[in-house]
């Protein structure tokens, strides 16, 4: 079993019809970053930055943000390293943002993620200047996370140009050019105007931990209610097709990077949605690649014909099974 995982490592990440689907890398926290390398990952599709703020009186200075990223971007070798801006709030609490995140009644609704770097503006200017600055050692991209709205994402672009123009005044060296700038579709209405955002993004990537939390109004972490949790649900899959089909008409490029990405009984269903690209968990991806090797784009968008005519969460599941 051990053996045949390795032998994958070597194999191409190809369909059975030879589509090339691109495989890569969730991190956490900065030492999954050999797991990743390990099962050769084709990049970072997505490095949940919360751990830098993580058990600490004090939120990170810009230069210790920049050595932290540098180490990922310079270990990935030239492979492209997508970098989210703090996504706290909701399920993520950090100690040294507690008197900012602490008071929200609802604190997945409230001031968290992309809201909450708005607000306070030095965070996120010095998160961006220190994913810039990281960005002279190899590609990066900036992802937003929970956007809802465009102005959100032009206001965070008005950031990022300034911020690039003072670290080039002051003779900082910096990604050149600027780095790709994309958003999280985990909000259902910003799944629904996919197309809009589209416009001015410059990569989707699809959380489906949030999107199916917040379309089927399911706390993603309240035991009580787990039972009701199901990305399967046909509502969250139509708001995944309606983002992905926005995606590849604009011509930008979009991946999943929620749990369901490094599950393989549902690649088929992703690459049948018009997915080709999935980030996951490093030890996810072996299994993942196996699964995707044994398939075909054309039945995989058979399958999709079928899974959506479907109302049945159990029903979609048990077409799945293989
Ligand atoms: C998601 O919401 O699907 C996602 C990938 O982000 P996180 O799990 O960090 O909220
Ligand atoms: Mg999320």
């Amino acid at each position: 079993e051990k053996r045949q995982l390795d032998r994958l490592r070597q194999l191409p990440s190809i369909t059975r019809d030879g589509i090339e689907i691109e495989l890569q890398a969730n991190l956490e926290l900065p030492r999954e970053l050999a797991q990743a390398t390990e099962v050769a990952a084709a990049g970072i599709g997505l490095v949940r930055t919360e751990f830098l703020f993580m058990n600490r009186e004090e939120s990170p200075s810009e230069d210790e943000q920049v050595e932290a990223l540098s180490l990922l971007v310079r270990g990935m070798a030239g492979k492209p390293v997508t970098i989210r801006t703090l996504d706290i709030g909701g399920d993520k609490l950090a100690y040294s943002l507690r008197g900012i995140t602490a008071d929200s009644p609802n604190p997945a609704l409230g001031l968290r993620a992309i809201r909450l770097s708005l607000k306070y503006r030095p965070l996120l200017e010095t998160q961006l200047a220190a994913i810039l600055r990281a960005g002279a050692e190899g590609p990066v991209r900036i992802l937003l996370p929970m956007i809802s709205s465009l102005a959100e994402v032009r206001e965070t672009r008005e950031v990022l140009l300034a911020t690039a123009e003072r670290l080039k005044a002051a003779g900082v060296r910096i990604a050149d050019p600027l780095p790709p700038l994309g958003i999280m579709i985990e909000v259902p209405g910003a799944a629904l105007t996919a197309d809009a955002f589209a416009a001015e993004c410059d990569f989707f990537a699809l959380g489906t931990n949030d999107l199916t939390q917040y379309a089927l109004a399911i706390d993603r972490g309240d035991d009580q209610v787990a039972y009701l949790y199901n990305t399967l649900h046909p509502g969250v899959l139509r708001l995944i097709q309606f983002a992905a089909e926005a995606a590849v008409r604009a011509g930008i490029p979009i991946s999943v990077c929620g749990e369901i990405a490094g599950d393989p009984r549902y690649t088929p269903l992703l690459l049948g949605l018009g997915i080709r690209t999935l980030s996951m968990a490093p030890a996810s991806l072996p299994r993942v690649k196996q699964r995707l090797r044994m398939i075909s784009i054309a039945e995989a968008n058979r399958l999709v014909s079928q899974v959506m005519t479907q109302s049945d969460p159990g029903r979609i599941a048990s077409l799945l099974e293989y």
